[in-house]
């Protein structure tokens, strides 16, 4: 019988790490989490409570807000994925727009965030059988994970696609902006002094510059094959 074990992807943003996880979730019918959106359902949050006003926290009251918030995840049975949920609503659509993705960065940079979304992270963990992608998985959250990948990817590759992603959801913005923020969030993430993005050194590289999803599934099958058996 296969071996339940932790699959951490790690990598730069819109490197197409959620689409990759989730298809390897499906083709070994594990849970796929999509640890990113958590960040993005808190910033949402702090928005929503007024917390973050011209790209700054209010640092004074974002701490009780951490405390009173609910983020979670809720199976859409129908797509059969797990969908990102703030105080028991789905908020799955919102978490996507750019004034989330322009304000996340500096939120996952903040220790007490990292703190809750890590302790939740290792909880989805527990039963292993899981795919999560992220920043800091292999580094931080799971370091024992069986399987580890890093992804990267050219930024102007990286930038085409997100801007063809989010023009099919009807989101109004240039090449130029998208290229800004993709640039901006892999400075800040690089940077920050907690749990800083980069490879786990038993992390394997994929750069997905020029592979389909199909290629990279081709890729990732004997690695997984040796790790479950
Ligand atoms: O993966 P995605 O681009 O949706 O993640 C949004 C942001 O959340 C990232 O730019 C990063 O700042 C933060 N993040 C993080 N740690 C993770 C996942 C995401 O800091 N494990």
């Amino acid at each position: 019988m296969d071996k339940k074990i932790i699959i951490a992807i790690d990598g730069f943003s819109s490197c197409g790490k959620s689409t990759f996880a989730k298809q390897i979730a499906k083709k070994l019918n594990y849970l796929f989490i999509d640890s990113g959106a958590m960040y993005r359902a808190v910033t949402l949050a702090f928005k929503q409570h007024g917390i973050i006003q011209d790209g700054k926290i209010d640092s004074s009251r974002y701490k009780q807000t951490l405390q009173e918030i609910e983020v979670g995840f809720s199976l859409n049975k129908s797509k059969g994925v797990y969908e990102i949920t703030l105080d028991g609503t789905v908020v799955e659509n919102e978490i996507r727009k750019p004034e989330i993705a322009n304000c996340v960065s500096i939120v996952a940079a903040i220790a007490e965030v990292r703190e809750r979304m890590v302790d939740l992270q290792r909880k989805l963990g527990e039963q292993k059988g899981i795919v999560m992608d992220g920043r800091d998985i292999g580094t931080v959250v799971f370091p024992n994970a069986e399987l580890k990948i890093f992804m990267t990817a050219d930024p102007k590759i990286r930038a085409e696609r997100r801007l063809k992603e989010l023009v099919e959801k009807g989101i109004n913005i240039t090449m130029e902006e998208v290229l800004e923020n993709i640039r901006e969030r892999d400075h800040l993430d690089q940077t920050r002094e907690v749990s800083p993005l980069r490879k786990a050194e038993d992390a394997v590289i994929l750069d997905n510059s020029h592979m389909t999803v199909d290629e990279q599934m081709e890729w990732v099958e004997n690695l997984v094959n040796s790790r479950i058996h």
